[in-house]
């Protein structure tokens, strides 16, 4: 994530921390203030911050190492002020494996607040009143640093396990629904939710506390975003490359111009092309690369190509074929077949399948 500071890692795993996260101090310190409190008081609320966030990243790591089990890698981990990120890169299809993972990171925090309350002198506070309590709080102390500490990380648990996809708890639903249903039906169902409870959450946390309004966006958007793309990968599911592929394309010799390539932008709609060398594909020269270089048109393609490149087979299933292409952030590639030029394949093509195979799935289900 842009903006953040990697503190170190753990079992290979990457921990960051985002710049955003010094607000969130900032913010402790001058609420301590503001309620009149002084240096001693400061300290322990900013200690009280940094091991809960310990105890963030403990539950970030749950989730990790319960999907390096099944051969998942996490690339990092971020700290952000409203919790931690762990960037998987991917999400389990097996509803079992994706149950294991979404429970594992709550299950830290159930185990940490069980060793606490295991750590403090229960029988000591059985007898408090009231007003015992109030004495006891209005003192920093270990104890009642570990009394926050347990009703924290038994918050994370209770909030982390509620029902809002993309959320723990939302994870857990879609997992268990995938039991029942199809992956692409159970997370429909699951976003469907989440986006109501996000609605509950802005409405609550436009009264109770903004951290609650910034989470009902993240988990909104984030629904929304990873319905879309579970459905696309569902209508592209065993559909190859063939079936979108392009094949009326122009080819641009190497000691092409770029001044060749604006004409064939202009004259068609073509956007993105090849460049060949005897029959071979040599480079792809890039929209972006053509806008950012228009203004010398005698350079040679041969400069503003991309050399590097994976090619794609004809019978490479479409959705392998998207992931491929975000992954190397290229949106055009050259489709071969046993080192012979069939045509080329582009996302933008990708989308236009997907649309046409959505508005004929309509028509004949009706
Ligand atoms: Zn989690």
């Amino acid at each position: 994530m842009k903006g953040s500071w990697v503190l170190g890692k753990v079992a290979g795993i990457k921990i960051q921390v985002h710049w955003t996260f010094t607000l969130l101090l900032l913010w402790v310190l001058f609420s301590n203030f503001r309620e009149g409190g002084d240096g001693v008081s400061a300290l322990f609320s900013l200690a009280l911050v940094l091991v809960l966030f310990g105890c963030v990243v403990l539950h970030e790591l749950g989730h990790a190492l319960m999907a390096r089990k099944y051969q998942i890698t996490t690339r990092s981990i971020t700290l952000l002020p409203i919790g931690g990120v762990a960037a998987l890169e991917k999400i389990p299809e097996k509803p079992k494996e994706e149950l294991a993972v979404a429970l594992a990171g709550p299950a830290v925090n159930a185990g940490i607040a069980l060793v606490l309350l295991l750590l403090l002198p229960l029988r000591h506070y059985a007898g408090f009143e009231p007003e015992d309590w109030e004495t006891f709080f209005s003192q920093p102390s270990v104890a009642g640093f570990l009394i926050y500490l347990f009703m924290a990380n038994a918050m994370l648990v209770a909030f982390n396990l509620i029902p809002a996809f993309p959320m723990d708890g939302g994870r857990v639903l879609r997992a268990l629904l995938g039991f029942y249903y199809s992956r692409a039906r159970a997370t429909e169902i699951a976003a469907r939710l989440g986006q109501a409870v996000a609605f509950l959450f802005l409405f609550l946390g436009l009264f109770l506390n903004p951290f609650l309004v910034i989470i009902a966006i993240f988990v909104y958007f984030g629904a929304y975003a990873e319905n879309q793309m579970v459905q696309q990968e569902d209508r592209l599911k065993g559909h190859t490359v063939r079936e979108a592929l392009l094949t009326q394309i122009s080819l641009l010799p190497c000691d092409a111009t770029l001044q060749q390539a604006i004409d064939l932008i202009l004259k068609g709609t073509e956007k993105d092309f090849l460049v060949v060398r005897e029959g071979g594909v040599c480079g792809i020269l890039n929209n972006a690369e053509i806008a950012r270089a228009a203004t010398r048109p005698d350079t040679p393609v041969s400069e503003l190509m991309l050399g590097e490149f994976p090619s794609v087979r004809p019978d490479a299933g479409l959705t392998e074929t998207i992931q491929l292409m975000s992954r190397e952030k290229q949106k055009f590639l050259p489709v071969l077949e046993d080192g012979r030029l069939l045509g080329a394949i582009s996302s933008e093509n990708i989308s236009e399948f997907i649309l046409l195979r959505t508005a004929a799935g309509h028509s004949t289900a009706t």
